[in-house]
């Protein structure tokens, strides 16, 4: 079977790109780009990793329309990377602003795919692309002697901004919410490939919104089945379900059919951390994660900067104080790009990552380093209904109609975050963005034998 091939870059990544192809001399300039890999059965997806510029004496000879650099060095640059799990991007500029590759990319390409491919040992790990001056990028493989158009570039950043090629008839289910976020925002949101993590409280609830929508590709993932204590608060859970033990994945699979809108849904019962999750979900181009507990979050948040996939966090706090009265209630969205995380927004602090870590791997060194002090406590149940829920999903569904097309006034990328409290009738909008450095090294790392950099994955 043919594999579809894409590729996803973020949009810093694309400025210092900018930056070295474009240095204002409206010459061609070349740059090597070294890129993780997310394969499966179907597609290979390029993750912009680490870019490898050239300096003016590695360059034989540049002009208007023309570029040639000693590619015997190349093998000395990216020795460190001779590693099956890489692929390498070559990128350069056509300051014309034509849009094709020319006779002269042809022959060097060829040859520069050949010699990659046999030096990783593979085909498919070799795209060649050009960055025209409005920051358009053209990209293309060269296996079996054949030249082929890479099918998607897909941009990370402050938009989500799926290619769409011609929006259509809208349906009349469509119409009225085409009435306030118009047709190009429906459009790309059906273009998505949606991934939801979690489909409990408010996860059911941010998958019924985007099933409404009509989002036409959804990847769901749980691990449990619905219980009885679930149903005060899980949309389509009925009776019958804690009966059947149905999966909490199978009750949206029920749910998609009986609306009726066409959407392809698929779905794994298994943890998020997993290898087999990570390869269910990294074809994802946003994932939604409605998890509960700190753990998760993480590995989803590690997940977005491996793979190059904005996170949408969804969360709810509800403090009891175990006399019937309620001390705190709060919900909120993060948006969270690669390099960035939740942890340096606060959201968990560092040994409530380590306890959370340690029960998810070892339960009795957990419960022996509980008992010991060493470790903060967990609560095992924690209080959850279905209103706050219902606050934290639309949040999260605002945040991914925001990034597809600006909805908020001003300020509408900059603000990462929406935090509300219940009790307290206020919504704090948060413009921090969590910069992590442990996490910026591993941008676009994509597969990796160790995956995400958890050896107990
Ligand atoms: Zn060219």
């Amino acid at each position: 079977m043919k594999k579809s091939i894409r590729l996803r870059i973020t949009e810093p990544q694309l400025t210092e790109i900018k930056g070295y192809l474009y240095p204002g001399d409206s010459k061609e300039s070349v740059a090597i780009v070294v890129c993780g890999v997310a394969e499966s059965k179907g597609e290979i997806i390029f993750l912009v990793h680490e870019i490898v510029p050239f300096n003016l004496e590695e360059i034989k000879s540049r002009s208007k329309s023309h570029i040639t650099w000693k590619t015997a060095l190349l093998a000395e640059k990216l020795s460190e990377y001779i590693d099956g799990s890489y692929g390498i991007l070559k990128i350069h500029s056509h300051p014309s602003g034509i849009e094709t590759f020319s006779n002269a990319d042809d022959i060097s390409d060829k040859s520069l795919a050949n010699t990659v491919h046999s030096w990783l040992g593979r085909e498919n790990s070799f795209m060649s692309a050009i960055l025209l001056p409005d920051g358009v990028i053209k990209a293309r493989v060269f296996n079996q002697e054949k030249f082929e158009d890479v099918d998607d570039v897909l941009m990370v950043g402050d938009r989500i901004s799926p290619k769409i090629k011609n929006i259509g008839e809208l349906a009349e289910h469509e119409k009225r919410s085409h009435q306030v976020f118009g047709s190009e925002t429906l459009s790309k949101l059906k273009k998505l490939r949606v991934g939801v993590i979690g489909c409990s409280g408010t996860g059911s609830l941010v998958i019924q919104q985007l099933l409404h929508y009509g989002v036409q590709s959804l990847t769901l993932i749980d691990p449990d089945i619905v219980e009885a204590k679930n149903l005060n608060r899980i949309v389509g859970a009925t009776t019958g379900d804690v009966k059947n033990k149905s999966s909490k994945v199978d009750v949206f699979v029920r749910y998609a059919n009986e609306l009726g809108l066409g959407t392809t849904v698929n779905v794994m019962q298994e943890s998020i951390a997993s290898r087999a999750a990570v390869d269910f979900l990294k074809g994802c181009d946003v994932l939604f994660s409605c998890v509960d507990d700190v753990y998760a979050r993480q590995v989803i948040n590690r997940m977005g900067t491996y793979y190059l996939i904005p996170i949408i966090d969804v969360g709810v706090k509800i403090l009891i104080d175990g006399n019937g009265g309620v001390e705190h209630v709060s919900a909120r969205a993060d948006y969270i790009l690669p390099g960035e995380s939740l942890h340096k927004r606060g959201i968990f602090n560092s040994s409530q990552l380590a306890a959370a870590s340690m029960k998810a791997s070892n339960r009795e060194e957990y419960r022996k380093q509980l008992d010991e002090g060493y470790l903060p406590g967990l609560p095992e149940e924690v209080p959850a209904v279905i209103t706050p829920n219902s606050f934290a999903a639309s949040f999260g569904i605002l945040e991914l109609l925001n990034r597809l097309h600006g909805l908020r006034f001003g300020l509408d990328t900059e603000i990462v975050s929406l935090r509300m409290s219940l009790l307290d009738s206020y919504i704090e909008p948060i413009k921090s963005r969590g910069i992590d450095t442990s996490l910026v090294k591993k941008i676009g790392l994509g597969d990796q034998k160790v995956v995400l950099g958890y050896p107990s994955l």
